[in-house]
């Protein structure tokens, strides 16, 4: 079997593990890493013993007590004993997965029921006496023995996902980390983690929820580190138009090969200021134009063009270590030429430039300080606000103490 088969392992996995809200209070534990490395490679089939064999959400936490050679499944609480129901669903589970033909097994860790390695049994008087395995994992690994079994806990790195995926399918020489997600992957990806109630959420943070899915940071990391740095795939996944897939190009694309013209058509797209603000940290703030264009675009009139200048400042303030106070002094010019201007994007943005020069070192945070009282004068409610929250933060106790402590302040 070749590598660009279309085949694709059936991994079972607890379904909890996937996002699923099967847990006893209702909650999930989706692991992002192995959801986001493995759902374009493998088929999953989720499972989730208490769930399906009746315990209902939400329902009693269990533990494994008794005979450490053959444990029971009792309410933590209540010392109900729930064994015969578990064991007469997993009989019945177990004939069904054989016709799945699972290539391989995720299993949760520290579950009673899903758990692989070293779970607690205790004794009936609640003391530990040793470890065992979760009851259906259990009765999995006895019927297939032959079946790859792991739990998340094993399952952080590549090199460790690599290694179950060899064994779940040794006949395709399988290196899943030399296969980098290409842009309809990645479309078709984001539009997997679609999610409606996150793009709500947004909406509330004043995120332009117009071409969003929903879809979370942390996934977007992930999605990235699959697809490597590319320049190219950077230009296709900003004409996509796509929410995420913009601040997914400001990730993967390559610094040195950003181009003005680039930056300049960027931030002329800017509508929400979530994508103006990850493009300055991600990209803008690496090219050589990441100075010239704080300067300039905090002259601008469009909102996000203009917010985009002092987010500048602020991730140069954070970020570029060799700057010297010189250069910082000249923006404080900017910022309180603009501090007047009351668009809620625009205010937010040249006070925050305002507060992370001021925590530079002991001598910007004076003249930040000085400049946020000379700003305060001004007849402006924007300006009074940027001033005074300004004040507030650079002047805190533990602010003063960590400049003072910090090596060449
Ligand atoms: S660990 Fe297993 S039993 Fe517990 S919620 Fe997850 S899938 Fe269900």
């Amino acid at each position: 079997m070749s590598h660009t088969c279309n085949y694709k392992p059936k991994i079972g996995i607890s379904a909890c593990l996937l996002g699923k809200p099967v847990r006893y209070d209702g909650g999930h534990k989706l692991n992002q890493f192995i959801k986001t490395n493995l759902e374009n490679l493998v088929d999953f089939i989720g499972v989730c013993p208490e769930t399906e064999c009746g315990f209902g959400i939400p329902r009693e936490q269990i533990r494994l007590e008794g005979n450490p050679e053959s444990p029971r499944i009792v309410g933590k609480k209540t010392h109900t004993d729930k064994t015969e129901r578990l064991s007469a669903w997993i009989q019945k589970k177990i004939m069904e997965l054989k016709t799945e033909n699972l290539n391989g097994f995720i299993f949760k860790s520290k579950s009673p029921s899903c758990g692989l390695y070293s779970l607690p049994v205790f004794t009936c008087n609640e003391k530990f006496q040793s470890t065992g395995t979760g009851l259906f994992t259990k009765a999995f690994i006895k019927k297939f023995p032959n079946i790859p079994a792991e739990e998340d806990s094993t399952l952080k790195t590549k090199t460790q996902l690599n290694k179950f995926l060899k064994n779940v399918f040794p006949a395709i020489k399988f290196n899943y980390m030399e296969k980098k997600m290409n842009f309809p992957d990645i479309i078709n990806t984001l539009k997997s983690h679609s999610n409606p109630e996150s793009i709500k959420g947004m909406a509330r943070f004043g995120i332009n929820p117009e071409t969003a899915l929903g879809v979370s940071m942390p996934t977007l990391r992930s999605i990235a580190k699959t697809a490597g740095k590319s320049h190219s795939l950077a230009e296709k996944l900003w004409s996509s138009g796509i929410h995420e897939a913009t601040i997914l190009a400001s990730i993967v694309d390559d610094p040195k090969e950003v181009t003005e013209s680039q930056l300049e058509n960027w931030a002329h797209d800017f509508n929400s200021w979530d994508i103006c603000d990850q493009c300055c940290i991600n990209l803008f703030r690496k090219t050589p134009f990441a100075w010239p264009k704080a300067i300039e675009w905090s002259q601008r009139s469009p909102e996000f063009v203009k917010r985009a200048g002092f987010a500048l400042m602020a991730t140069l303030a954070v970020h570029d270590k060799k700057a010297t106070d010189n250069q910082f002094n000249i923006l404080f010019e900017a910022i309180k030429r603009e501090s007047t201007d009351e668009r809620n994007f625009v205010k937010k943005a040249v006070n925050w430039a305002l507060r992370q020069i001021g925590k530079r070192n002991l001598s910007l945070n004076e003249a930040a300080i000085r400049v946020s009282k000379e700003i305060q004068l001004t007849n402006s409610k924007s300006a009074k606000w940027i001033a005074s929250n300004a004040i507030k933060e650079l002047t805190d106790l533990k602010v003063q103490d960590r400049l003072a402590n910090t090596k060449n302040s």
